[in-house]
C-alpha cells in the first residue's frame, strides 16, 4: 500500500493522463469495477473534513458522466445475476456504492443518480442510524475542526492535555477504535459537546430516509455495527460486527439480500470469516476497497476509492488499470486469504 502510494502515485499519474482510456480498459479486460464514496458535497462537512477528500457538486457529476460514457451502469441484483452466470453483460460495467450512511446520500447524492438513472448501494452502520451516536472517526474529524478553527475552549485544551497544537493534532488523528473514549475525554476538556452537535447536525441516515431510498430503486446494505478496523479486533468481534449489522437491515426491513462493506478495508481479513460470511449468515455479496483486484470468495467485490484525491473519475480509474496491469505478470492482483 505504501510502496503504492509513494512511490508509484506519481508515475502511474503522469502514465494514466496519457494513455488512451479506452485502450487500457480493453488490456485489463474488467467486465465491472466498482467506484466507491462517501460524500458528495459542496459545503464544508466538519465531521469529514479531516478524513478524506470531499467531492463536489460539480465534480461528482463529471465523475458520472465519464462514467457513462465508457461503462453501463449496473444494479445489485445485476451484479449477483452477471456472477451466477445469468446475466451477460455486453459493455464494461459500474456498480457504484456509498459508505457510513451519511445524510448527503438522501440530501445530494441520490436525486443526482435519479436524474441520471444510475443504480447504487449505501452501506449503514446501525450505531449511527437515526443519530444514536456520532462514529469515532467523524469525531476525530469534528475535534480537529474545532481545535484548528478555535471553536472549542483551546486554551483549556492545552491546559488539561499539556500537549501543542500539531500534537493534539496528531494524537486525535491516530486514535484507534479500541481507544475511542479518548475523543470522548479530548472534547469534555475542550467543553465541546458530541451529542449536541449530533443533535444540530444529524450526520446520518435517518430510518424513514433510508426506506424513502430503498423504494426509489436504492439497495441498502451493511457496513458493521459501529466501524472498527476489522485487523485490530478479534474474530469473535469481526463475527458480531458483521452478522448483526446484517440483521439490522434485514429486521428494519432496508433489503432483502445480505449484502456487507467492510468499514475501511478488508485487509488482514481471515478466511476463517470469510467463511463464516458465506455460510453462516448466508452473505449474498461483500465488498473491499483494496481497488481492482480478485478474490477466492467469488462474491466478495474489491471497490476502487475515489476520495483520496480530488483527481478526475478519468485520473483515478486509469492509475488503478495502469496498477492493475504491472501487477499481472507479478501475480498480484488476486487476494488469497490465509
Ligand atoms: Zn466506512
Amino acid at each position: 500500500m505504501n510502496i503504492k502510494e509513494n512511490l508509484f502515485t506519481p508515475i502511474l499519474k503522469v502514465c494514466a493522463s496519457a494513455l488512451p482510456f479506452g485502450v487500457l480498459k480493453k488490456l485489463t479486460g474488467q467486465e465491472v469495477i466498482f467506484p466507491t464514496y462517501h460524500l458528495v458535497s459542496n459545503q464544508e462537512v466538519p465531521h469529514v473534513g479531516n478524513l478524506y477528500q470531499i467531492r463536489s457538486e460539480k465534480l461528482f457529476h463529471e465523475d458520472l458522466e465519464f462514467m457513462l460514457k465508457h461503462f453501463n451502469p449496473i444494479s445489485i441484483d445485476e451484479l449477483l445475476k452477471w456472477r451466477n452466470g445469468q446475466l451477460r453483460l455486453n459493455k464494461p460495467s459500474f456498480f457504484l456504492s456509498f459508505d457510513d450512511g451519511l445524510r448527503e446520500v438522501n440530501e445530494v447524492i441520490a436525486p443526482i443518480l435519479i436524474k441520471k438513472g444510475i443504480p447504487a448501494a449505501f452501506f449503514i452502520n446501525p450505531a449511527f442510524v437515526d443519530n444514536k451516536e456520532l462514529m469515532f472517526r467523524n469525531k476525530a474529524s469534528l475535534l480537529i475542526d474545532r481545535f484548528k478553527k478555535r471553536k472549542i475552549n483551546f486554551k483549556r485544551t492545552i491546559d488539561t492535555t499539556g500537549v501543542n497544537e500539531d500534537q493534539f493534532i496528531q494524537i486525535v488523528k491516530s486514535v484507534k477504535y479500541r481507544e475511542r473514549d479518548i475523543l470522548d475525554k479530548l472534547a469534555l476538556a475542550s467543553e465541546f459537546s458530541f451529542s449536541d452537535y449530533l443533535n444540530e447536525k444529524k450526520p446520518y441516515l435517518e430510518s424513514e430516509k433510508i426506506l424513502q431510498l430503498k423504494l426509489q430503486g436504492f439497495h441498502i446494505g451493511a457496513h458493521s455495527v459501529d466501524h472498527p478496523l476489522y485487523e485490530q479486533i478479534t474474530l469473535q468481534e469481526q463475527v458480531v460486527q458483521t452478522s448483526e449489522s446484517v440483521d439490522f437491515i434485514i429486521s428494519k426491513n432496508f433489503s432483502k439480500l445480505r449484502t456487507f462493506a467492510f468499514p475501511f478495508t478488508d485487509h488482514g481479513v481471515s478466511k476463517t470469516l470469510f467463511n463464516q460470511m458465506y455460510e453462516n449468515m448466508r452473505l449474498d455479496c461483500s465488498f473491499g476497497v483494496a481497488g481492482i483486484k480478485h478474490e477466492n470468495f467469488k462474491f466478495h467485490f474489491q471497490r476502487i476509492p475515489m476520495e483520496k484525491s480530488l483527481d478526475s473519475a478519468r485520473k483515478i480509474i486509469a492509475a488503478e488499470y495502469i496498477y492493475y496491469i504491472l501487477k499481472t505478470p507479478l501475480g498480484k492482483n488476486h487476494i488469497n486469504r490465509k
